[in-house]
């Protein structure tokens, strides 16, 4: 059985995805919900919705049809994001995703070739600045150079 949207997360859904494409200067916005079912595989679903019509009521989960709640943590989207949020948040975990792995590049250094990289987690890199990528590639380099 699916379950309905109240008529309150309905409002509200709606007053973000206004707000979405008011904010938006591109003809894009990112809807995002995951799907809260023991009985069903699929946990995130990210949904690119043009910006024309407002015809975009509930979303519900494409397997088992039950509605999705809000938010997709491991798209980093938290309900609606205009398409600049959402290149803002993919660009973020692209500059992570490099900075993470030049840590994990210089700890093998450090900790030769074992199977299991040790890292502290304050090593860990989130919210990583191009300024602050560009240092790690200069240290790397410097490294190498060194070695
Ligand atoms: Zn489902």
């Amino acid at each position: 059985m699916l379950e309905k949207d109240t008529q309150q997360q309905q409002q509200r859904r709606s007053e973000l995805v206004r707000a979405a494409r008011a904010k938006s200067a591109t003809a894009r916005y990112y809807l995002a919900g995951y799907c809260d079912s023991t009985r069903c595989d699929v946990r995130d679903v990210l949904v690119m919705a043009k910006n024309h019509l407002e015809s975009i009521g509930e979303l519900h989960c494409p397997a088992c049809g039950r509605r999705l709640l809000s938010g997709a943590h491991s798209f980093g989207v938290r309900g609606v994001e205009t398409a600049e949020q959402y290149d803002a948040i993919t660009h973020q975990r692209a500059r992570d995703d490099v900075a993470n792995q030049l840590v994990n590049e210089r700890l093998r250094r450090e900790q030769g070739d074992s199977p299991l990289i040790l890292k502290q987690a304050s090593e860990i890199k989130s919210g990583v600045t191009l300024d602050e990528l560009q240092a790690m590639f200069r240290d790397r380099d410097q490294s190498d150079t060194h070695a």
